[in-house]
């Protein structure tokens, strides 16, 4: 977060009163002077709720949100890319129709966000709007799109969504679909990789300078990805299987593989990707019982959408979630850190999409992986990419690439 009048006078207050007390002041204002972005912010679910205000604070225990305007400034995060999520449904006319519509209305309740508060958002599209809206204090909104479904066959439908703002796109969510493999599709894999579809998705983004997203994605799409994309491609969300064998994440040689293509992973937070925990079978029941009530939340009042928040909580009171710490989201972190370099590796923790740790459950917790990462030794220039400068790279070479096409 840099040039907010708040933070410019905290982090002047560290520089002239506490740098000598040690690492974490330092660590507070070099996090305060960067670009913090996070590569997967799925706030956008929250922001078709009814009753929510991102310009209020909110806690996590108070109504399960995790990213607003206020926790933004104190965990100093400037923005990122947020996302149109889709859920995946019926691989069928009917089905892409009715994705189509919610995924329109996604990307509305973003663009809404940004016209409502015109000085706190700004929509970013180029990789050099990140710098720019971050030093007018504003907050950065690049737009990505988890889920490909809602684009049904008719690819020309990218395009609307790219002339909506959209600069990021993966293919598939927790299961297959027309255009490839997912990670987590319990009946397996469809295609083996990318469908012919999705070979066609990977030229169009090219063509777009749309970085392509292969979490979620079955390791054999993110390999398809890998060799057919003309440019670097994104993990956004993913952690690594050298900690925990769990299929949304990836392996030593797959992330090499990756960064040898000039690809960056930014690390997941998603507790039950990061390590074993034990199951609650009563938990589970009790919420998947809540989830069937929860249907369309965007279609109910804000006295039902409280209602079921109530629920929730009472739920979350009789069977206490358990979650991983910081300090396994750490593990993750440093092992692709020495695998991948800082120059590949960058933040998506899932806020608002399941994310969170204990002791790092929203965004005002973020500058701890910076004072963790400079305790680890790495430097100003690293912690620089990491938050930053690494996906807005990939986002040049992308629309570079399209550029390129046009000459
Ligand atoms: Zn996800």
């Amino acid at each position: 977060m840099i040039k907010t009048l708040k933070h410019s006078l905290c982090a002047l207050t560290v520089a002239v009163c506490c740098s000598p007390a040690g690492a974490a002041t330092d660590a507070d204002a070099l996090h305060e002077s960067l670009v913090v972005m996070d590569t997967h912010l799925d706030t956008p679910a929250l922001l078709v709720q009814p009753g929510f205000d991102i310009m209020h604070a909110h806690t996590y225990d108070d109504d399960f949100s995790q990213v607003d305007v206020p926790r933004m400034d104190s965990g100093g995060l400037d923005g990122g890319f947020w996302v149109i999520y889709s859920p995946q449904g019926p691989v069928t006319d009917a089905g892409f129709k009715s994705s189509r519509d919610t995924a329109l209305v996604r990307a509305m309740a973003i663009h809404k966000m940004v016209a409502a508060n015109p000085d706190t958002f700004a929509l970013a599209t180029q990789p050099e709007d990140a710098k720019t809206i971050a030093g007018q204090g504003k907050k950065i909104v690049y737009i990505s799109m988890e889920n490909a479904y809602p684009l049904g066959e008719d690819l020309s439908l990218l395009e609307s969504f790219y002339k909506m703002g959209l600069r990021m796109v993966g293919p598939v969510h927790f299961k297959n679909n027309q255009f490839g493999d997912s990670s987590t599709d319990p009946d397996g894999q469809q295609w083996g990789g990318l469908s012919p579809l999705g070979k066609e998705l990977v030229k169009k983004a090219n063509e777009l300078g749309i970085i392509l997203d292969g979490s979620h994605a079955h390791d054999d799409v993110l390999r398809d990805m890998i060799e057919l994309s003309k440019t670097p491609v994104i993990l956004s969300h993913s952690g690594t299987k050298a900690i925990y064998d769990h299929p949304r994440n990836v392996d030593d040689s797959l992330l090499k593989k990756l960064v040898e293509s000039g690809g960056v992973i930014h690390v997941n937070a998603y507790s039950s990707y990061l390590k074993e925990l034990p199951s609650d079978p009563e938990r589970g029941k009790a919420y998947s019982a809540l989830f069937k009530q929860m249907g369309n939340m965007a279609e109910m009042s804000a006295h039902e959408i409280a209602a079921l928040k109530a629920k929730r909580k009472q739920i979350d009171m009789e069977h206490p979630a358990v979650r991983a710490t910081f300090e396994d989201y750490m593990e993750h972190f440093l092992h692709i850190l020495e695998v991948a370099g800082p120059q590949h590796t960058g933040v998506g923790a899932d806020w608002d999409g399941g994310g969170g740790v204990e002791t790092m459950m929203d965004v005002a917790a973020l500058p701890k992986i910076t004072e963790r990462l400079l305790a680890e030794g790495y430097t100003e220039q690293d912690l620089a990419d990491i938050w930053g400068n690494n996906a807005l790279r990939l986002l040049k070479q992308a629309q570079d690439f399209a550029a390129s096409l046009k000459k």
